[in-house]
């Protein structure tokens, strides 16, 4: 070390200035990303609580195209008897599907509309 001890200091000083900046800046750079990491959670939270809405207005939109009535029916179908038109109340000998009957439960026919 044949240096000139002030130069060393004045080397070391003007590192340790840099530093600083360097760690204020990256400190700076720290606390605006996790600023942005929570403004994105409470987006997150909230677009995620809109789609839950908007899922579960679905839901209700889907439910009512299943009207009550012809859900009653589909339980009659299920358990074994005729609701179509044709053999209204009629028992489904051992459970063969019929036609008009399903139309009438999973189609857009108007024809429970018509009955109930
Ligand atoms: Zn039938």
């Amino acid at each position: 070390m044949n240096q000139d001890p002030f130069t060393d200091f004045q080397r070391l000083a003007t590192e340790a200035d840099s530093l600083a900046r360097d760690l204020n800046a990256f400190r700076q750079e720290l606390n605006r990303v996790l600023e942005q990491n929570a403004e994105l959670m409470i987006e997150n939270k909230h677009l995620r609580g809109r789609l839950d809405q908007l899922s579960g207005q679905n839901k209700q939109i889907d439910k009512p195209e299943m009207l009550p009535s012809r859900r009653n029916l589909e339980k009659l179908y299920d358990s074994g008897f005729h609701i179509c038109n044709e053999m209204y109340g009629a028992r489904r000998e051992n459970n063969e599907p019929c036609a008009f009957c399903t139309s009438i439960i999973y189609g857009n026919g108007d024809r429970t509309s018509s009955r109930v």
